[in-house]
Order: C-alpha cells, then sequence, then structure tokens
C-alpha cells in the first residue's frame, strides 16, 4: 500500500527569538533599518483561511482537505492584535492594511477594526486604515466595515469574463458577487480619497500571461471614469507552492502599451514615498490627464524591484514579524507578549545570549524589541533577484513564506 505524502509548508517551524535587545530603543517614530528606509506601513494578517483557490496563491492540490490551518488557540486575539498595533504605531507606522487569507471570514473583524480605528501616530493624526479582500463577502459586510472605522478597501479580481474569473479563484465563485460587492463600498462610502489620493477603492489584478492577461483591456475600459483605480500586479514568485515561472509573468510595460493603445495614457507622479505602483493617468483629447477619467496603476515587483524604499512590515497570523515578502523566517512577538519572551544579556562576556525574560513583555519592552529587528534589517528581495538570471530566485536556505499565510 503506498503512502499518501502530504506536503508541508509549514512556515510555523522556523521562528527567531525576538529578544529584547541589551540597550532599550525608545519608540520616537523614527526608526530606519540598517539600510535607511523608516517602517511606515503595517500589514496584518488576521486568518491563514480562504474561501478562494487563487491558484497562484493557494493552489487546489496543496491547500486541499488535509492541509492543517493554524488552530484558533495560536491567533493573535484582537486586544493582542491592536495591541502590538499601537507600538509599531509609536515608531512611525502610518497605515495599516489587514489582509489574510481572506480577512473578511475573521470572525467579528469589525472589532478589531474599531480598536484599530482608535489609534492615533504620535502627532496625534489616525491612521490610514484600510483592507484587501477578494471581495466575496463584501455586498454584506461593507456597511458595518465602514461604520467601524474602515476607511478604504482594496478588492482583487482578475478578470470581467465569469468564466475565466471562475477559473482562476477556482472555486467557481461569480464574478457578479464582486461587483455587486465592489458598488456597495463604493455606496457606503469606502471609495473617499484619503487626503492626496486620486482614490479610495482600489482593484488589484494579478496578471498571469495566458491565462487572464486578455482581460487587461476590457478590465481597463470598464474601471476607467468609475471613480476606482485599477492596478495591474505582475505575478510573483512568493511562496513555495505556486509553481511561478517567468515565463507568466507580463511585464508591467507591456501592461501599460496594451491600454494606451486604445486609451492614451500619461505618467503621473507616484502619491507617496515608498508606493508600489507607478501610475498612469487617462488622457482627455488635449493630450493630459483628465482626472474624471481616473487612472490605473502598475506594480512591477518583478520586472522593476522596489525595495529601494521599502518601509512595509508585516505581522502573520499567529503575531510572527516578517520584514519582507520572501522573507523565510519571522520572528515570534507572541511569546513576547504572551510571556514566553527572551532578553539579551548584558554581560559584555557573553554579548549574543539571552535568558527567560520571565514576564509578559511591557509596551517599553516590545518597542525596544521591534526597534532592534527594525534596526538590523536588509531584506531587499526582489532587487537582489533583479540580477540573476531569469527563473533563478536568491537563495536564503528555507520555504519561503505563502502569500495566504501573510498576506499581500
Ligand atoms: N484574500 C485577499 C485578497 O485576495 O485580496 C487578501 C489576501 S491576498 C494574499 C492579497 C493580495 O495578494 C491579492 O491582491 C492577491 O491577488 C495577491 N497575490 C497573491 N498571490 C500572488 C502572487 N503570486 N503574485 C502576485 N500577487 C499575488
Ligand atoms: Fe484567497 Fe486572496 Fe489568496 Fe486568492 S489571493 S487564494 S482570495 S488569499
Ligand atoms: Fe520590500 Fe521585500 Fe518586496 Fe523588496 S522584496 S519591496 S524588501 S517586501
Amino acid at each position: 500500500m503506498s503512502e499518501r505524502v502530504i506536503p508541508v509548508i509549514d512556515h510555523r517551524m522556523r521562528t527567531l527569538a525576538a529578544s529584547l535587545p541589551a540597550t532599550p530603543i525608545a519608540a520616537t517614530g523614527l526608526l530606519a533599518d540598517a539600510l535607511g528606509r523608516p517602517l511606515r506601513d503595517l500589514r496584518i494578517s488576521v486568518t491563514d483561511r480562504c474561501n478562494f483557490r487563487c491558484n497562484y496563491c493557494m493552489p487546489k492540490e496543496v491547500f486541499d482537505n488535509n492541509h492543517v490551518y493554524l488552530p484558533h488557540s495560536a491567533l493573535l486575539s484582537f486586544e493582542e492584535i491592536t495591541r502590538v498595533a499601537r507600538v509599531f504605531v509609536a515608531h512611525g507606522v502610518q497605515k495599516i492594511r489587514l489582509t489574510g487569507g481572506e480577512p473578511l471570514l475573521r470572525k467579528h473583524i469589525e472589532r478589531l477594526i474599531e480598536q484599530l480605528a482608535a489609534l492615533r501616530t504620535p502627532d496625534g493624526q489616525p491612521l490610514d486604515l484600510t483592507l484587501t479582500t477578494n471581495g466575496s463577502l463584501l455586498k454584506k459586510k461593507a456597511r458595518s466595515l465602514k461604520e467601524a472605522g474602515l476607511n478604504r478597501v482594496t478588492v482583487s479580481l482578475d478578470g470581467l469574463d465569469d468564466a475565466v474569473f471562475r477559473r482562476m479563484n477556482d472555486v467557481d465563485f461569480p464574478v457578479a458577487d464582486v461587483l455587486d460587492g465592489l458598488a456597495e463600498a463604493q455606496a457606503v462610502g469606502l471609495g473617499a480619497a484619503a487626503p492626496g489620493k486620486p482614490s479610495g477603492l482600489k482593484i488589484n489584478m494579478v496578471v498571469k500571461r495566458g491565462t487572464n492577461d486578455h482581460e487587461i483591456v476590457p478590465m481597463a475600459r470598464h474601471f476607467r471614469g468609475s471613480g476606482m483605480v485599477l492596478r495591474f500586479i505582475e505575478y510573483m514568485d512568493v511562496g513555495a507552492t505556486n509553481g511561478w515561472r517567468m515565463d507568466e509573468v507580463l511585464p508591467s510595460a507591456q501592461v501599460v502599451q496594451r491600454i494606451h493603445a486604445e486609451m492614451p495614457l500619461v505618467q503621473l507622479d507616484p502619491s507617496a514615498p515608498g508606493e508600489t505602483a507607478e501610475r498612469w493617468g487617462y488622457a482627455g483629447p488635449d493630450g493630459h490627464h483628465d482626472p474624471s477619467l481616473g487612472e490605473v496603476g502598475v506594480i512591477s515587483s518583478v520586472t522593476q524591484a522596489f525595495c529601494g524604499d521599502c518601509n512595509r512590515a508585516r505581522l502573520s497570523t499567529e503575531g510572527k514579524l516578517y520584514l519582507c515578502l520572501f522573507a523565510t523566517q519571522g520572528f515570534d512577538l507572541r511569546d513576547l507578549i504572551r510571556g514566553q519572551g527572551s532578553a539579551t544579556d548584558t554581560s559584555p562576556s557573553a554579548p549574543n545570549r539571552t535568558h527567560p525574560l520571565g514576564h509578559a513583555a511591557s509596551d517599553a519592552e516590545l518597542a525596544s524589541a521591534i526597534g532592534a529587528i527594525w534596526q538590523r534589517r536588509t531584506d531587499r528581495y526582489s532587487q537582489l533577484r533583479a540580477s540573476l538570471p531569469p527563473d533563478a530566485q536568491p537563495t536564503g536556505g528555507g520555504k519561503r513564506i505563502e502569500m495566504s499565510y501573510i498576506g499581500g
């Protein structure tokens, strides 16, 4: 009898301790990493589960009935998430994005949004609080999300053609329901723009050459002038399960060319430092950007690395801090806040030795630990990959975390 082999994607095993540094680091809002990059953006994954099986993210063959998800006790509670987020905000984070898995599957997510919406930056400003969703539950939840204090949403949508969309999500989910969710989000005000931004409501389309690239122009046509910003994302080599190949990546430059051939575009200035998307506005008859027609964005994570000003940290569902989307290891903040953390010895004869902290870390201790981790950060995976031949990936040892585990 042959034994069934279940692929193990256990990112949960490879953990780095988040120890308190020997010299405390206060949260001043001015933290910078080893390459001078500030900490401004925190992405929080609230679940590793999803009701879709997008083949570039959670392929069915791997994420099947045998896949073991995190037990509830392993997840950070809403109070724990808010506490960690508060410390990140004290270190300079201005924007928080909830993600997953599918974040709207986490029960009572509105309660977390309420708590996060109450946080303030060191100069008293509210956060830019947003969420990325596959849109399947948006029609039902848009109003309660808005009422809880969510500012904006980003909806992932990989095509308008129902057959293409159903194939991409691989659970036969109809596109019409996501479009209804988008309309509801717009109706309840989740499309309101943040100051200096063109629109709050964004649509992300992952482009896979040969699978949905023929949907680029119909998608652009559909959302032109809608008040929503459509963004095209290059298919990335995240995780270890999607069988990524370079020849399935359609470079963003070609996306822009295809749209420009039918609906002329002009390049726009970035809206903020560290912005991942390059912006292209639809031109009016005078050849200049016509704001009433809106804009598209392209996110060239593969062909144009933007590690140089990457200011994003990622907190996993069970409280690990990841410094890069392509990381293989995370730092265990949950241990620290649940009283199983460690601290670096101060004796000069043992500079790297640690001892058990012996108590749940205080906010100041948590700030110190996060500060020390960020200050040592040198991650720049996409930049390194860009210097290698096509299909080659920088090796760092260990399996990379999955997108469904850490969010986008
Ligand atoms: N389930 C939610 C959703 O789909 O919006 C949130 C989590 S999902 C992991 C976040 C984003 O990552 C989505 O926009 C998705 O399209 C994108 N994504 C997942 N795998 C990707 C890949 N291999 N390359 C590029 N983007 C990817
Ligand atoms: Fe689920 Fe989002 Fe991944 Fe698709 S991209 S499988 S919707 S987590
Ligand atoms: Fe940031 Fe890592 Fe992406 Fe570079 S590869 S932009 S460091 S998340």
